[in-house]
């Protein structure tokens, strides 16, 4: 360990470990979807309550998510935390699938990562009070993270401005100090509404509402052509139970749309909404539409990704033991993984200075447009291993996820206590915040 290591949290975790490990387990065992995170939330709040935290619930307009405060002063740092789970994806920690396909699962490792962030915060706040330390730690409890939801409307309500900066994490497949780049996203159903008819006794009676999806699904493929290469634009049908002898009435699509950056993706939608228009006046249908969700993409804040650089490396890696890189040999097989899928990741990528931009979404933005944000990824799995899989599933409650989220808990922590105690450092973070942020606006 280096010199910059607190010997305190380091002791406080190793001390909490079963704790610590029995929330993940516990939470794991919820597997509660998005929105309905009533238990998984309980336990959070009992578990800082337990550490001296005073905890308000439904925070923000969300229902299951949680404000944990402890200390007082400044700065106030910040920790993200998510709890929710994932449909279909049960699967015990077992190297082979057994999981019931009707049950919702941690396929994404959000038990770890609730766990680790909340767990982190405990530690700095105990390292501050053991040391009389000034300044305020708080835990943010985000529910509804797979739909893009939880921050976005938190935010909205005025949540993460109090904090100087924001800190949090992710499972996955390699340890990253953060230079990664989600794309702002929105995502949009669309009704049309005809006139049923019988589609062949009378079919001049009727107005198609499906014949007004397809050919805005249709319009919507042409748009690809004219769009910058960051643009994803995929849609579903929306669930309907047509016959074909009957005109559809009722019919729609539900579209998600990403681009790097907020302004851009505003175009596009817009020009998303002029071809539903056209195809409801094609059809002599009409249409309305629902935002489900409005995203920002991701600030990256080099400065932490820099801090998170540094911590890493000073408090190291524990190694994976036999058991755990055996089970991972077992998973790579038994999932028929390349070669090399298997390995765990044990060391730390290098600060570049530069975004790697990712294809996926992440309401972790929207907080990085309100404060400085930084969100590492640690191994929680072998590297074959994607999110949203029941290989990933059964990492998240084993020995190697478990080792992830130590370790994870420490990084943080770590970090939170430097941000603390070196004003200067903080005094950086913020002034490359204020260069960089354009203004958030809430955008529901
Ligand atoms: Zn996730």
């Amino acid at each position: 360990m280096g010199k910059r290591v607190n010997n305190i949290i380091h002791v406080f975790l190793e001390e909490n470990r079963d704790r610590i490990i029995g929330l993940a387990h516990e939470i794991f065992g919820y597997a509660e979807l998005a929105e309905e995170e009533m238990k998984s939330a309980a336990a959070l709040k009992a578990y800082l309550e337990a550490f001296g935290f005073a905890v308000e619930e439904g925070v923000g307009g969300m229902p299951t998510a949680l404000r944990a405060v402890k200390g007082s002063g400044k700065p106030v740092i910040g920790f993200l935390g998510e709890y929710d789970a994932l449909p279909a994806l049960d699967q015990p920690p077992v190297p082979h699938y057994c999981g019931d396909a009707e049950k919702p699962g941690h396929g994404c490792g959000h038990n770890l990562l609730g766990t680790g962030s909340a767990t982190a915060a405990a530690a700095l706040a105990y390292a501050m009070e053991k040391q009389g330390l000034p300044g305020t730690v708080v835990f943010y409890g985000c529910p509804a993270e797979e739909i893009l939801k939880g921050k976005i409307v938190m935010a909205g309500n005025g949540c993460f401005s109090e904090l100087d900066a924001a800190l949090s994490w992710h499972p996955g497949m390699e340890n990253r100090c953060g230079e990664l780049a989600y794309l702002a996203m929105d995502s949009v159903r669309f009704h049309f509404h005809g006139k049923p008819a019988h589609a062949s006794a009378a079919p001049y009676r009727g107005r198609s509402a499906l014949d007004a999806t397809e050919l805005m699904n249709i319009g919507a493929n042409y748009l690809r052509e004219h769009v910058t290469d960051d643009v994803r634009i995929h849609y579903a049908p929306l669930p309907a139970d047509l016959k074909p002898n009957v005109v559809p009435a009722e019919a729609g699509s539900w579209y998600f749309v990403r681009a790097r950056e907020r302004e851009n993706l505003d175009d596009v939608v817009n020009r998303l909404l002029d071809i539903a228009r056209g195809a409801a006046l094609m059809t002599s249908t009409t249409v309305d539409w629902e935002f489900l969700s409005r995203g920002y993409g991701t600030l990256v804040n080099f400065t932490l990704c820099r801090l998170m650089h540094e911590v890493m490396c000073e408090v190291g890696h524990t190694g994976f033991c036999e058991n755990e890189k055996a089970f991972a040999a077992e998973l790579a097989k038994n999932s028929g993984f390349a070669p090399g899928a298997e390995i765990l990741d044990e060391t730390f990528d290098t600060p570049k200075g530069e975004i790697f931009y990712m294809t996926g979404s992440t309401d972790v933005s929207d907080v990085s447009q309100i404060v400085p944000t930084v969100n590492i990824r640690v191994a929680c799995s072998p590297k074959g291993c994607v999110l949203h899989s029941w290989q990933f599933a059964a990492c998240a409650d084993s020995d190697i996820g478990r080792r992830g989220l130590m370790l994870a808990a420490e990084y943080l922590a770590q970090a939170g206590l430097r941000l603390m105690t070196e004003p200067q450092l903080l005094e950086a973070v913020k002034k490359e915040y204020q260069d960089k942020a354009k203004g958030f606006k809430p955008l529901m």
